[in-house]
């Protein structure tokens, strides 16, 4: 018997031991753009915490590391459980990355007027470069984390979980999407419970050169399109927007707003004196979109996320790296390792 696949009468044949899916076409030629950003990383995990500036109230949430997207209602929520309680009044949000922008609508929906300041708006923010998947990787190290932390975790995870289910479509660019981890990697491993839908697979269930493959389904967020719609939200409900850094916590105890929410991200290390933040630069070679490449794929070559805006390939995660601009050689070594990857497909649609 032949292994693999071909084509009949326009229609893939499947053989006994493979199940195809569309290559992604990986070569120079098709690349784009390239990006590269730094998460904001905190080894014991992200910051949800109250304190008092003066006369003000402050609630940090910051830190999020590479699962901000993930987390952002879900963190927001927790921080906006911390400040809003007793308070009347408006309301500050520093930050208007996907953390500032979730917090503003989750306090408006509670019924107080917000403003958010912030240093940039989207598209240049950190949140604008993230590849979007729904999936806690790299938010954290378990050595490091506390118990309580890892309460707020669990909660801050299953709040974002059902919020981005209710918005899922084309208006803010979210999806569900077959994907498929290399289970020996440690990102099959961050929660063997999460997602629900999570099962290792038979060999003649894909068609990847692995041996050992998870399958599990999430939600993956266009983060271009799902911040511009952000904002016009918090716009709509009849937030204001300042464009202002913010050099030390002074001039933010001098703002006229009672209650204030930190959401600065990476800022917090210097604005807040945070030295467990660490920026962990991250890389991404971005190809012409393929509309019939409906799964993600993850491993030791690094991951693959399809949008409307193209094929997201990435795969750096550099600690205490600083500059946010793509390096040439590690592009090319992402593109090689897909290219590997995808053109080892054992059949194709
Ligand atoms: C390559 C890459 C891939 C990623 N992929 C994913 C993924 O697939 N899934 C996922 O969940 N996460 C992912 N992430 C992580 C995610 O992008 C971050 O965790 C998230 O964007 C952090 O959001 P934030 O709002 O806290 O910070 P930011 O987006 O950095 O926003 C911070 C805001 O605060 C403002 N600010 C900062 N300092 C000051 C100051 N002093 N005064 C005034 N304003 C200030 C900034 O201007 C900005 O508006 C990825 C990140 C990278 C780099």
């Amino acid at each position: 018997m032949l292994s693999g696949c071909a084509t009949v009468g326009g229609r893939p044949r499947t053989f006994a031991d493979c199940t195809p899916l569309p290559k992604v076409l990986v070569d120079e030629s098709r690349v784009i753009r390239t990006v590269a950003g730094l998460r904001p990383y905190r080894r014991p995990g992200f910051v949800v915490r109250r304190e008092t500036l003066g006369q003000t109230a402050l609630v940090h949430n910051y830190g999020h590391g590479g699962g901000g997207i993930t987390l952002s209602w879900g963190s927001s929520k927790l921080a906006v459980e911390q400040g809003l309680p007793g308070h009347g009044g408006a309301v500050a949000v520093i930050g208007a990355g996907v953390m500032g922008l979730s917090t503003a609508r989750l306090v408006q929906e509670a019924g107080f007027p917000v403003t958010i300041y912030a240093a940039a708006l989207p598209p240049d923010t950190t949140s604008n470069i993230a590849g979007g998947q729904f999936h806690p990787f790299s938010v954290f190290d378990k050595d490091a984390a506390s118990p309580e932390f890892m309460v707020q975790f669990i909660r801050a995870l299953d709040y974002s979980w059902r919020r981005f289910q209710i918005m899922v479509g084309d208006d803010y660019g979210i999806r569900w999407l077959p994907t498929y981890v290399e289970a020996a990697s440690p990102e099959a491993k961050v929660i063997p419970t999460f997602p629900p839908v999570n099962r290792v697979i038979a060999r003649a269930e894909h068609p990847f050169p692995l041996d050992s493959v998870r399958r599990y389904d999430t939600m993956y967020v266009e983060t271009g399109r799902y911040l511009r719609q952000m904002l016009r939200d918090v716009q709509i409900a009849g937030g204001r927007i300042e464009v202002r850094r913010f050099g030390t916590p002074t001039d933010i105890g001098a703002l006229p707003e009672q209650l204030v929410f930190n959401c600065t991200g990476l800022g917090s290390r210097e604005l807040f004196n945070d030295q467990d933040l660490h920026p962990a630069r991250g890389q991404l070679a971005i190809l012409e979109p393929q509309p019939e490449v409906r799964y993600a794929a993850l491993g030791d070559f690094g991951y693959m996320f399809p949008r409307a805006d193209g094929i997201i390939l990435g795969g750096t995660f550099e600690v205490d790296e600083w500059d946010a601009t793509p390096r040439a050689e590690d592009i090319a070594r992402i593109i090689a390792s897909h290219k590997r990857f995808f053109e080892g497909f054992r059949c194709s649609a």
